[in-house]
């Protein structure tokens, strides 16, 4: 359910739904480079889609280094680190 947020820069935009949508798309390199193009571009200028971004990005990296295994703790401590200094950093 998503609840309209005065707030939130994000809220209703329809560019941020579409964005969002095609990020596993996106990191699955199965889109356009047009389509690429607008989201990157949406992505940058965005931060909360940017930061989603990020966070999906890092995961599929440690999904695809540790399929077999499970993610040890140490490890998501250390991308939740590096979320929160590219956050700070930006
Ligand atoms: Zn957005």
């Amino acid at each position: 359910m998503q609840t309209p947020d005065p707030d939130d820069p994000c809220a209703g935009d329809t560019d941020c739904q579409a964005a969002l949508a095609e990020i596993y798309s996106y990191l699955d390199r199965e889109l356009t480079i047009e389509r690429r193009t607008i989201i990157r571009t949406h992505l940058d200028a965005c931060s909360p889609c940017g930061d989603r971004y990020t966070f999906e990005a890092e995961l599929r990296q440690v999904i695809s280094m540790r399929c077999q295994e499970s993610v040890p703790e140490a490890l998501k401590n250390r991308i939740a680190d590096a979320i929160r200094q590219e956050m700070q950093g930006r």
